[in-house]
């Protein structure tokens, strides 16, 4: 989407914002930094403009992020009407989980998103593929409604722009987004706290589990895929829950011979939750296009329903031919 398609996809979003009463905003499954961050910014904003916002929850938080202000105010669906419904970071309609029945509610979607994969299921699609988070996007559109930017939605903002692009080392992270950082700065934020809640706050339970998988690294190609399986088995040894899992799939990318980290993450027997991160040239959002997920081309995922050794095999099958 080029600049001038983009403005008008702000104006027409911000028509329905002034337009509507009820306001739902909603983010994906499992969700990350750029998902809280840009569902608390955005709704933190439109409360100032005396909106009845409402923060959905589509999945359990994770502990990482309770530390944001206002977390409280993340709840289950009212049964209210929607006059707007705004979904973030999510590419299609299946994200959104047990939300997803909300869309046929709603009078109006604005969708708001930065994955190249998106769907365009709503209305109003403002969806752009350049920017490293969606929580980007979200800072535009806030200044394009002319709220302040307060500290707390500034915090937010930092946090989901800095977890989407570790910690602005990815290649995402461009030099708008520097700038953008850069007056989030300016606000006042507390980059240290944020920074040490984010990225230096893993609990002992975690590392325990990082250590345990690490153990079921393989390596193929000539070290050049590397991959790694959560078992259901290996949480239970360690106590531990699958979103302890978080982060070690680009450890295991960060070995100098890996051009794709693969984590295999099982929650059933039958359901293989698959994560991968590529460092240089593999697309992996076409690859896990093909077992129908998506996401970015160095940071991707889908679902595959079959066992552990299945799922391995698939998509050994698929890596060699990109490899
Ligand atoms: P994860 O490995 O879960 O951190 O996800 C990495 C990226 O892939 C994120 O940008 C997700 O939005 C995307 N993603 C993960 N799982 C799926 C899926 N099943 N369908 C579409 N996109 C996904
Ligand atoms: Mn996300
Ligand atoms: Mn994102």
């Amino acid at each position: 989407m080029n600049i001038n398609e983009l403005d008008s996809k702000f104006n027409l979003a911000i028509e329905a914002i002034k337009d509507a009463k009820s306001i739902y905003i909603v983010s994906h499954v499992q969700p990350d930094g750029d998902n809280i961050g840009s569902l608390l910014a955005l709704g933190l904003a439109l409360k100032k403009i005396e909106k009845d916002v409402f923060f959905l929850k589509t999945d359990n938080i994770p502990k990482d992020f309770l530390f944001l202000p206002n977390i409280d105010l993340i709840k289950d669906y009212d049964e209210k009407e929607i006059d707007l419904l705004i979904t973030l970071d999510s590419s299609d309609e299946e994200r959104l989980g047990g939300n997803i029945e909300l869309l046929e509610k709603a009078k109006k979607i604005v969708n708001i998103d930065h994955h190249l994969s998106n769907t365009n299921y709503g209305d109003i699609n403002i969806v752009d593929s350049q920017a490293a988070a969606t929580c980007e996007i979200v800072f535009k559109l806030i200044k394009k409604l002319e709220i302040p930017i307060d500290k707390d939605i500034a915090t937010c903002l930092f946090t989901g722009i800095s977890t989407d692009t570790g910690s602005f080392m990815y290649e995402n992270a461009n030099e708008e987004t520097h700038l953008i950082a850069a007056e989030l700065l300016r606000i006042g934020i507390d980059k240290q706290e944020i920074n040490i809640n984010i990225w230096q706050n893993k609990s002992l339970l975690k590392t325990k589990l990082f250590i345990k998988t690490l153990e079921t690294l393989e390596t193929y190609f000539d070290d050049r895929v590397a991959i790694v399986e959560v078992t259901r088995d290996n949480l239970r040894a360690v106590g531990a829950s699958m979103e302890d899992s978080e982060g070690i799939v680009s450890f295991i990318r960060d070995i100098d011979t890996v051009e794709v980290a693969v984590m295999l993450k099982e929650f059933e027997e039958d359901e293989i939750k698959v994560s991968m991160r590529s460092k240089r040239y593999v697309d992996v959002s076409d690859l896990c296009s093909k077992f129908g997920g998506g996401g970015h081309q160095k940071a991707s995922g889908c679902t595959i329903k079959s066992d552990l050794e299945q799922v391995k095999k698939d998509l050994i099958t698929e890596l060699e031919k990109v490899i």
